[in-house]
């Protein structure tokens, strides 16, 4: 693995994102002695995170630790450079494609495979992104472990969202308090199934998280409501949604089955833009490390037999 100095005219494949999907990616290229360009501007969808769980052999390993590990085993592959860049802009071209990155550089290559990941849509109360990967998470396959038997509160609202999710973490706790900030649009059979579970629901506007002194044993803070009495918890699960990190896919036409994901046509992670394959959280909705990872290993795979196919017809 080199530093770029100077734009390779076409290169045989533009990796877009250095999270597990990227550099799994680049890493089976590299191994394919495929010329590959990898861009990331180091913003992981976990930075907030202290620790990676449910990884094979890496669990509870620090993610900026994992990510080093894999760049560092990227370096023997001298075909592979890793470019510290955001790439702006992407277009066709009669080779492939054309990228342009936020310092102005241009370059060229076969193929496309973007990894760039998704970004969380938070709850925009005060607390919510202090406390994020703290107290405030998404994922129960992610940290549900580690919060087990602990009073928990689920931010959601509807059934789906907000009563499906807090029915799922009474495998983790049975101290379960859904808090829907405004009306919670939950359904009577809902609403009579989280009564039987013993899940209160308080629809009361969330006013903040704090953090204090007072916080009794246990919780981590404590929900501020419009009205109503505090609420100490030790952890907020909430289920709000998340977006592409990029408009590249949809800037080169990828059709988008829904804000979240594009559409892959098969195992091997390419799209219906000719070149383009989509890779990790990106893609859908199994969003975890190591299936991301898995992910670009079946793009890079995809691209190496496309390249394979054309060069030796
Ligand atoms: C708080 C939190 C905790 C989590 N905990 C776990 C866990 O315990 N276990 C687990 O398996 N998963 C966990 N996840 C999910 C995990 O982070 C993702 O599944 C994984 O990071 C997806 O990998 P990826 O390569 O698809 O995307 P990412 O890791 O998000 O990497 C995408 C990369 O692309 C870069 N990028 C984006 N756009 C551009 C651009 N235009 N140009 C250049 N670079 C770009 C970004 O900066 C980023 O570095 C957690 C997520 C969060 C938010």
């Amino acid at each position: 693995m080199r530093e770029s100095k100077r734009p390779v005219e076409l290169w045989d494949a533009i990796v877009v994102g250095g999270g597990p999907a990227g550099l799994n990616a680049a890493l089976v290229l590299g191994r394919c002695r495929r010329k590959v360009l990898l861009f990331d501007d180091g913003k992981p969808r976990n930075l907030v995170s202290h620790a990676l769980h449910g990884f094979l052999s890496r669990d509870g390993i620090a993610p900026a630790q994992l990510l080093a590990l894999a760049r560092e085993q990227l370096a023997p592959y001298e075909s592979v450079v890793v470019d510290h860049a955001r790439v702006i802009d992407a277009a066709r071209t009669d080779t492939g494609f054309s990228v342009r990155t936020c310092d102005g550089r241009s370059f060229s290559a076969r193929k496309l495979p973007l990894a760039a990941g998704v970004v969380d849509a938070l709850p925009e109360q005060p607390g919510f992104r202090e406390l994020y990967g703290v107290g405030v998470f998404h994922c129960p396959y992610c940290d549900g472990w580690e919060m087990r038997d602990q009073p928990l509160a689920i931010y959601g609202r509807g059934d789906d969202k907000g009563g499906g999710l807090a029915l799922e973490m009474t495998l983790w706790s049975r101290d379960i308090v859904l808090c829907s900030d405004g009306p919670s649009g939950l359904s009577a059979d809902y609403r009579r199934r989280l009564d039987w579970h013993g899940i209160a629901v308080r629809e009361e506007p969330i006013v903040r998280l704090e953090v204090g002194s007072n916080v009794p044993y246990k919780a981590s803070f404590e929900i501020v409501f419009q009205s109503g009495p505090r609420l100490s918890r030790a952890a907020i699960f909430f289920n709000t949604g998340r977006s592409q990190s990029t408009d590249l896919a949809a800037r080169l036409g990828c059709d988008m089955y829904d804000p979240k994901g594009c559409t892959v046509d098969n195992d091997q992670r390419v799209t219906h833009v000719p070149g383009l394959y989509v890779a990790g959280d990106a893609s859908r909705d199994v969003l975890q490390a190591i299936v991301a990872a898995a992910e670009g290993v079946e793009a890079a795979i995809g691209i190496n037999k496309a390249l394979l196919h054309e060069d030796l017809a």
